[in-house]
C-alpha cells in the first residue's frame, strides 16, 4: 500500500531516504507501476471500436473497459506512439492495440480483429484527409498524361489570363502613386474641415446650456429643424393651457381679481354667472364673505383713526 499519510517515523532521514515513497520502497504510482522495470505501466483501457476476440471468436463492444498495460514502442515524429495490451474477459487470450498518430486513430495489431466501422470519406465522394505520402505506386502513364494535359489546358486557358488581369488591374492603380496621394489627402481635408467645424458648432452649444461633453448632438437638417420647432410649440402651447386653467381657478375661488375685461364692479355678480348652476352655491357663499370682510376692514380702520393705535389684526381665513 502507498504511503499516503504525511506519518515520518523516527528512523526516517530525509537526505538518505528522499522521499517517504522510497523509504518504504514504493512507487508513487502503487501497484499500478508492478512491471515499470520492464517500461510497462497498468492503465484503464476503454475499447475505442467494436472488436472480436482472436482467441474465443465472442464479439466485444465498443466501451470495454479493461486494465491494459500501457507501452511505449516508437515515436511518429515526436509523437509517442503507445500499445495496450488487454487480457479478454471472456477467455484468457491476449489482445494488442496501438495508437497511430499518422492517422489519429488506434489500430489493433494482434489477438483480436477489428469490426470495420471507419467512416471512409472517399468511398462517400470525399477526398482523402490523411493521404500524407507522396506516391503511392506506378500510375497510368496515359492517364497520368491527360491528366497533366488537362492541368495545362485550365493553366493557360483560365487561370494565366485572369492572373493577366489582376496584374493589369494592379498597374494601373500602382502607375501614378504620387497623383492618386494627392487626390486622396485633397479629399480628406475637405472632410476634416466640415468635421471640425461642426465639432466647434456642437462645442458651443454645449457650453451654451452646460452639457455634458460627452454627448453627441444629432446632425442638423431642415428636417430635424422643423420637428424641434414642432415639439418646442406644442410644450409652450401645453404650459400655456396649464397656466390659464391655474388662473381661472384662483379667479373663480376669489383670491386673484378678475382681469381687466370685466369691470370691478360687477364682479361678483359675473363670477356666479360664469360658474354656472353647478357651483353658483359656493360662489355666492365667497361673495357673501368678501362682503363681510370689506365690511370689517372698513370698521377697523374707523375705529383705528378714534384710537390711534394698531389693532391685534387677526388673519383673515379665506375658504377654498
Ligand atoms: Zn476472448
Amino acid at each position: 500500500m502507498q504511503g499516503f499519510n504525511k506519518y515520518y517515523p523516527p528512523d526516517y532521514d530525509g537526505e538518505k531516504h528522499g522521499s517517504l515513497n522510497s523509504y518504504r520502497g514504493k512507487h508513487a504510482l502503487g501497484d499500478r507501476a508492478r512491471k515499470i522495470d520492464q517500461g510497462i505501466l497498468i492503465t484503464r483501457f476503454e475499447l475505442p471500436f467494436n472488436i472480436w476476440c482472436g482467441t474465443c471468436n465472442n464479439h466485444i463492444g465498443m466501451g470495454v473497459r479493461y486494465n491494459a498495460e500501457k507501452k511505449k514502442i516508437g515515436n511518429y515524429y515526436s509523437t509517442p506512439i503507445y500499445s495496450f495490451r488487454c487480457k479478454c474477459h471472456l477467455c484468457d487470450g491476449w489482445f494488442e492495440i496501438q495508437t497511430d498518430p499518422k492517422n489519429t486513430r488506434y489500430v489493433v495489431t494482434s489477438g483480436a480483429r477489428q469490426k470495420d466501422e471507419e467512416w471512409d470519406p472517399e468511398e462517400n465522394g470525399g477526398y482523402a484527409v490523411h493521404n500524407t505520402d507522396g506516391a503511392e505506386g506506378p500510375v497510368d502513364p496515359l492517364a497520368a498524361l491527360e491528366k497533366s494535359t488537362d492541368a495545362q489546358n485550365h493553366m493557360n486557358k483560365v487561370q494565366v489570363p485572369r492572373l493577366e488581369a489582376l496584374q493589369d488591374l494592379a498597374d494601373h492603380y500602382g502607375s501614378d502613386p504620387y497623383s492618386l496621394s494627392l487626390k486622396v489627402r485633397k479629399k480628406f481635408r475637405i472632410e476634416k474641415k466640415v468635421e471640425k467645424e461642426k465639432e466647434a458648432a456642437d462645442n458651443e452649444v454645449k457650453g451654451r446650456y452646460a452639457l455634458p461633453e460627452t454627448l453627441t448632438l444629432s446632425a442638423e437638417d431642415e428636417k430635424s429643424i422643423a420637428a424641434a420647432k414642432e415639439d418646442w410649440l406644442k410644450g409652450r402651447k401645453e404650459i400655456e393651457i396649464r397656466e390659464n386653467s391655474k388662473k381661472r381657478k384662483l379667479v373663480e375661488v376669489g383670491i386673484m381679481p378678475r382681469l381687466p375685461s370685466s369691470s370691478s364692479a360687477s364682479s361678483s355678480r359675473s363670477s356666479a354667472k360664469v360658474n354656472g348652476s353647478s357651483s353658483s352655491g359656493s360662489s355666492s357663499a365667497v361673495a357673501s364673505l368678501r362682503a363681510r370682510i370689506l365690511q370689517n376692514t372698513a370698521r377697523h380702520s374707523i375705529t383705528n383713526s378714534s384710537r390711534h393705535k394698531p389693532p391685534d389684526r387677526k388673519p383673515i381665513v379665506v375658504p377654498k
